[in-house]
């Protein structure tokens, strides 16, 4: 099955109308995104291999004659309004201040404005309308794609004439700190430069991107999302704490990050930290590896070849890294029994969703054994639907 295909853009366009009046200067939107591997590497400095996905956010926007930040979405009933030349006031220090969704919009704003170092005096006020059909704490990104969404109008409206790479930083920046969660680049490089059929390989220290064919139309294969409908919190606990135990791990080994620690050297580590801050670190080190490899079988042997890197590396994060709750073991473990060719959890962990490599024939199969596996252990239906890689953010 694949989700309803909401009008977003419409939505968008419809709330904008009803709200500011009028029409809006254009509509831009920005795809939420999968991660295929490389889990918890990007702040590591390490390997990720994303992709963008057909699920978009869209904003309509058009500029303002005064200078003020208006935003509003179907998520959330209430228009929110801020001077522009108070966002670097609200950000980061009084963010508590901003209602938590408006946080990523205004954020972006602000970030923007200091990424082309343009005064905020001297741009216009903007009115910004935001619908979305990317599931919202999924694991597929949604935060990602309103950045993005919003990025793209305002460097468009405002002529701010950054790249895209600036943008996807901006996105980064206004997470981390206009949100408060420590997350690093993957999703919003993944939501600017996503193409159609292929993923992005992203080192997460140079920020250097090659694009990956995935070849999954022609060999016949889906990505089935398993959302579990268990919501995570990036910005709590177990977040931190594995970030937290990745830097001890690195600092004890004398590295700047856990990219540049090997295979090789693991036994090394072992001798410097607690059993469980190496576990963790294990986790970062084994599954860079695991990108490389991934991205080397799919240009040698093409996509059949990857599913075993999947499961290992869900086995790692279950685990070492032990971000996975037991409805996304279930997903992964009923998508193998029903004969997918790799499955994991995707995303921060603690929920979300799994994926999985799918024969086209086999998909109703991986489908109705997650559906069955589920109300086997008591747990909520899960929501079952296929992403095709996609393109990224643009003016729609
Ligand atoms: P994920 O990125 O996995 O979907 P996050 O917790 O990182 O989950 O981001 C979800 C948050 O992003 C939402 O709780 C909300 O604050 C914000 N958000 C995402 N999409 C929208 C939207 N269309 N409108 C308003 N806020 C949104
Ligand atoms: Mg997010």
């Amino acid at each position: 099955m694949t989700l309803p295909a909401a009008p977003a853009r419409t939505a968008a366009t419809e709330l904008f109308t009803a709200t500011f009046g009028g029409e809006p200067a254009g509509t831009w939107s920005a795809p939420g995104r999968a991660n295929l591997i490389g889990e918890h590497t990007d702040y590591n400095d390490g390997f990720v291999l994303p992709f963008a996905i057909e699920h978009r956010t869209h904003v309509a926007a058009r500029l303002r004659e005064d200078a003020t930040a208006i935003v509003i979405s179907t998520f959330d009933g209430d228009a929110v309004e801020a001077p522009l030349s108070d966002l670097s006031a609200l950000f980061p220090a009084r963010r508590d201040e901003v209602t938590e969704w408006a946080r990523y919009p205004l954020g972006i704003a602000w970030a923007l404005l200091d990424a082309a170092r343009r005064d905020p005096r001297d741009v216009p006020g903007v009115e910004l309308a935001f619908a979305s059909d990317v599931p919202v704490g999924a694991g597929l990104s949604s935060s990602a794609a309103i950045e993005g969404a919003t990025a793209s109008a305002l460097n468009d409206l405002w002529q701010l004439g950054l790249d895209r790479v600036t943008l996807a930083q901006a996105g980064r920046r206004a997470e981390n700190e206009a949100v408060g969660a420590p997350t690093g680049i993957m999703d919003q490089m993944a939501s600017m430069l996503g193409q159609p059929d292929a993923a992005i390989f992203l080192d997460c220290r140079s920020l250097e991107t090659q694009t990956v064919d995935l070849g999954f139309t022609a060999a016949g294969l889906d990505l089935v999302v398993i959302d579990t409908n268990v919501k995570h919190a990036h910005s709590t606990g177990g977040y931190r704490e594995r970030r937290a135990a990745c830097e001890r791990a690195a600092a004890a080994f004398g590295v700047p990050a856990l990219r540049d620690v090997s295979e090789a050297d693991l036994p090394r580590l072992a001798e410097l930290v607690d059993e469980v801050t190496f576990r963790r670190a294990r986790h970062i080190v084994t599954e860079n590896q695991r990108v490389l490899d991934t991205v080397q079988a799919l240009r040698e042997t093409g996509p059949r070849a990857i599913g075993d890197l999947l499961v290992a590396s869900h086995v790692s994060m279950r685990d070492d890294f032990e971000i996975s709750v037991p409805e996304l073991d279930t997903a992964v473990d009923a998508a193998l029994a029903a004969g997918a060719l790799g499955a994991r959890m995707t995303g921060g962990g603690f929920g979300g969703a799994a994926i999985a490599l799918v024969e086209h024939a086999d998909v109703a199969a991986v489908t109705d054994a997650a559906i069955a596996a589920f109300a086997e252990r008591g747990f909520a239906v899960p929501t079952i639907f296929t992403v095709t890689p996609s393109a990224g953010a643009a003016r729609d």
